[in-house]
Order: C-alpha cells, then structure tokens, then sequence
C-alpha cells in the first residue's frame, strides 16, 4: 500500500503547466503512489515468460539481458509487420492535440507525458529514429530519437500509466488508438520480463487454477454455496447450483471478482436468483470450477498471452458440452471476446448461436463468439415481460450508472444495463453527457492498475469520473454507482471514499437479486446486503 495519499486538496490542486525542459529531456521519475510493484521471478517463470527475475524499478540496475536493445528493437519490427494498425499508428498522428486533454491520467496529473499523443509519441521517436529516413538523418529536429535505458524506464513509467481505456481514440480524427500502442509497447517490456507484479501474478494463477485470484476448484464452489446460504438468509429460499455439469446447454463465466470481495459478492448473489428464477421456466445453466474466470490479465501482458487466457473458456465449454455461454458482468472480458476472439482463437463453431431457453430470441450479435453478456440476457427476458419483481425494495438506491469503458467502447453495450437498471429501480440519474457511454470516464485502476501501491495514481487518473459522479450526488442525491464490471467494483469503492464519500457501489444483478420475486419466498426485510429495505428499518 502507498504509504501516503496526498490529502484532496493537494490532490485536486493539478499543475499543468509544462516542465521547462523539453520532454525527451525530462527523464522519467518513478515515485511511491505512483507505480505498481515488479513483477516477480515465479509468475514470470510459471508462465515460461523471458528474462523473470526479481527486480526493482526504483533502483538504478533492472538487472536487463546484455542484449536488450536488439531484443527490443526486433520485437518492435516484428510487431510492425504483423499488426498494420501499428504501423498506421506510429505514421498517421498529426500532432494535432485532439486526444491531448482527454486522458484522465493527464486530467487527473498534469504531466505531459500522460498526454495520448505523447505516451504514443514514447514510442514513435524510436520508430522514427529507426524506420525513417528523416529521423535518421536529423534526429531530435524532427522527433527521433535512440533507443536508451533511459527510454525503456520512461516506456515501462509511461505505458503502465495507461489504462488502455481508448478514450483517447473517440476524439482522434484519424482513428488512432493509443490503448493499442500502449498494449505494443507492453508487449515490447514482457520481452525483458518487465512486467508488473498485480498483472504477472494474476495471470499465472489464472494459467495454473483457471482464476486470477488462484482460488482452487473445490474452494471455487464453497464460495459459491456460501453465498447460496447467504441468498437463503435474505430470501428463504435457497438455490441449487450445479458445477461442471455435462450436457448442461449453458455455462456461465464471470469474473473472480464477483466471488472473491464485496460488492461484487452481492452482483454473485444475484447471478444466483436469477437463475434459480429462471429454473422452472426452462433455464439449463452450470458454473464451471476450472474456467472459473471471465476476466483475462493476459490482455495486459501481450496478445499471445491473452490468447492463452481465452481458449480455457472455449474448451471447457466444449468439454461439457454446453450450447453456448453466458458471461458475467465483466469489462475487459468482453473487449477480448468482441475484439479479438474471431482471429485469436475462434469462430467457435464448436458451440450455437446463443438462443434464449425462456424467450426464443436468438442472439445473432454473437453468432460468432457464442457467447452473451448477461445483461443482454437479462434486458431480453424484461422486454419480453418474463420476470416478476419489486422495484421498490430498491427504493434505498439513488443510482446513476458507470459505462465501464470496455463493455461501453469496446462492443457498445450501452442501453441494456441502463433498460435494467430503470426497470429494477425508481431513483436514476445520469451523470453529464461527455462523461457517459461512448465518452464515460475510466475508473483509473484498469488494465492491472488495481494495486493497493499506487493508490495515488488509481486517484489522480479516477478523479474525472468521481467528479460526474460528485455532479448527480450533489444535484440528486445519488449514493450509488451501478456498473458492469468487476474490475470497477473492486476500484470505485476507494475512488468514491476518497472524492465522494457516501456513495457506494453495486452490480446490476445485485439490483435483479433484490427486485425478484421468488416463488415461496418470505416476506423480504433486507436487501442482498442485509441492509433494510426501505420503510422496513425497524423490522
Ligand atoms: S488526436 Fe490523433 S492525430 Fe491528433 S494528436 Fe492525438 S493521436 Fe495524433
Ligand atoms: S487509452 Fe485511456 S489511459 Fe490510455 S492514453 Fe488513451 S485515454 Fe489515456
């Protein structure tokens, strides 16, 4: 854990204003609350990853293979030639400055180097030293320059500063993404095993137990029947998951997260009611204890490893010989499945298009993948008016709705969780335009930001969102932010705690959970987090 975050005034009182050396003179500084940890020597050696060792960044020595410069260098070429988009990349930018104030990391620091154009520019004054004949000849003049130690800390500062959120690439007339430099020159660090600790780890657990969080199979399922017992408490009536189940027509994945931590705990419980709902109606769904993970911290290292993640999920489905999946509310699992899973490791011919048991739509949208987000699932059976619930017993919650970027940017999941949400619950509100959908704000801790060490960097880079959220607070009394993703149900909690304290965070399952009405059940009292519902306080 950082030792200090500065206090919010401090926080809040951002300098912009540019160093007075130019930025290729003004070296990188790697400072507490403001980095994550090295990744270590036994993640990196489970994962047969190169160059694992223990290393520090804020020591001078990071202990490089001799040859590191020729490693790089050819990593980078190789990359040129295999991925045309990074080769439009590093020669498109006009420089314009489009994309420069809409990262929340410059935002929320006020360093230059935090600027979209510039964390790409990191890279492309090497390219351009190497590849151009300009850049050759004149160096500096035109924005080359060599290769350095120097460089590569300023690249491993820089590039694990970007929560590859794509905000940028909304704004940028030519298209240019700077999320996808950041994931090359991420790419370019693994080669000399310069990772960091709270993706390195993950990942290898995630290769070795099938979870980020190496929670065993048999562990996986005592958490899951905790919570059947907690569901029972709330409800009087008690679910009956099944795990591994062959034949099964649907498996559901979702991430770690919602097992592991509240309130993502409460999103699981909620999972749980709804299908156990949906059971006489026809719903044929198991859980898997191996590909226990929807998330995938492989997207944070390289597409090779990503693409080692994602196959689990896709065997195992074939394995049981499931029709198709439904994922849980997870974020950058749904950037992998729709972005990239076509040419990664798919189609999944082995599976069906997704068909609803309960309603008959048929999901062409993932005719392809095969698989749904639940809230696709979910918006569908409320459109066909198949679920019976109490919006009021979520009467307690004034909510506004946090697009997470991935779901939202990266496949456009924008009205369903919003359809949900205002079905479930009387009191919603938007945060200002600008700040939501296609344009919402990180959470600042994406992308293996979500460490407990650089808290300070998680504020700064959050401080746009908390700022919209602090709006609908202030202006309606919101004091709750729903989203789709674990990943923000782990980082806002902080975020809100520290610029918007009273506000809290909820799955919108969690919100399904508390409205439904089960068959048989007692007479409801409390909410998932055995909370009064409203008007029940002295019960
Ligand atoms: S908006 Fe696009 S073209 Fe303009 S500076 Fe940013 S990356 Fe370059
Ligand atoms: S992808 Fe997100 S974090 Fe990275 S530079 Fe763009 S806006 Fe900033």
């Amino acid at each position: 854990m950082a030792d200090e975050v500065p206090k919010v005034e401090e926080m809040a009182a951002i300098n912009h204003t540019p160093p007075k050396t130019g930025w290729m003179d003004t070296p990188a500084v790697i400072r507490p609350g403001m980095y994550c940890y090295s990744a270590k020597a036994k993640p990196l050696n489970i994962l047969s990853m190169p160059y694992g060792r223990d290393w520090d960044p804020i020591e001078e020595d990071w202990h490089l293979p001799e040859n590191w410069m020729e490693i790089v260098l050819e990593g980078l070429h190789e990359r040129l030639h295999k991925f045309r988009s990074l080769q439009l990349f590093m020669d498109v930018c006009v420089r314009c400055g489009a994309c420069a104030d809409k990262c929340h990391f410059f935002i929320g620091s006020g360093d230059p180097k935090n600027m979209p154009v510039l964390r790409a520019e990191l890279l492309r004054s090497v390219y351009r030293k190497e590849y151009t004949l300009a850049g050759k000849l004149l160096g500096k003049m035109v924005g080359a320059r060599k290769l350095t130690e120097t460089v590569l800390k300023e690249w491993w500062t820089y590039f694990f500063q970007c929560t590859e959120c794509r905000r940028c690439s909304v704004f940028c007339p030519y298209g240019i993404d700077t999320a996808e430099i950041t994931i090359i020159g991420r790419e370019l660090l693994n080669l000399l095993g310069l990772n960091i600790d709270w993706i390195a780890t993950p990942v290898s657990n995630c290769y070795r137990t099938g979870n980020h969080l190496g929670i065993q199979p048999h562990a996986f399922k005592d958490m899951i029947d905790f919570f059947v017992d907690e569901v029972e408490d709330v409800t009087g009536v008690r679910c009956n998951p099944s795990f591994n189940r062959k034949g099964a027509e649907i498996l559901f994945i979702t991430p770690s997260g919602d097992v592991f931590a509240d309130p993502g705990t409460y999103t699981a419980m909620g999972y749980l009611i709804l299908f156990h709902y949906l059971e006489s109606m026809g719903l044929d769904i198991t859980w898997s204890t191996y590909a226990s993970e929807g998330g995938n911290f492989g997207f944070f290292t390289s597409h090779e490893m990503m693409k080692r993640l994602n196959a689990k999920m896709y065997m195992e489905a074939k394995r049981l010989g499931v029709k198709y999946i439904i994922g849980g509310e997870c974020g950058h699992m749904w950037r992998v499945i729709h972005q990239y899973m076509d040419t990664m490791n798919g189609p999944a011919d082995h599976l069906e298009v997704p068909k609803s048991p309960i309603t008959g739509t048929v999901f062409q949208n993932a005719a392809s993948t095969k698989m749904i987000h639940i809230t696709e699932f979910t918006a569908d059976l409320l459109r066909h008016n198949k679920l019976k619930f109490d919006k009021t017993r979520n009467d307690n919650y004034n909510l506004t709705f946090h697009d997470s970027c991935n779901p939202s940017r990266g496949m456009g999941l924008l009205e369903e969780p919003r359809y949900i949400i205002k079905e479930m619950c009387n009191h919603f509100y938007e945060m200002p335009e600008g700040t939501i959908r296609e344009q919402t704000f990180c959470c600042g801790s994406g992308s293996g930001l979500n460490a407990g060490e650089d808290l300070e960097l998680r504020f700064r880079g959050g401080m746009p969102r908390a700022n919209a959220v602090k709006h609908v607070h202030e202006k309606h009394g919101v004091n709750t932010v729903a989203c789709v993703c674990a990943i923000d149900r782990a980082a806002l909690p902080p975020l809100m705690d520290y610029w918007v304290p009273g506000v809290q965070v909820a799955g919108v399952h969690e919100l399904v959970g508390n409205a439904l009405i089960l068959d048989g059940e007692k007479e409801r009292t409390e909410d998932l987090r055995f909370e009064p519902l409203a008007g029940m306080e002295d019960e």
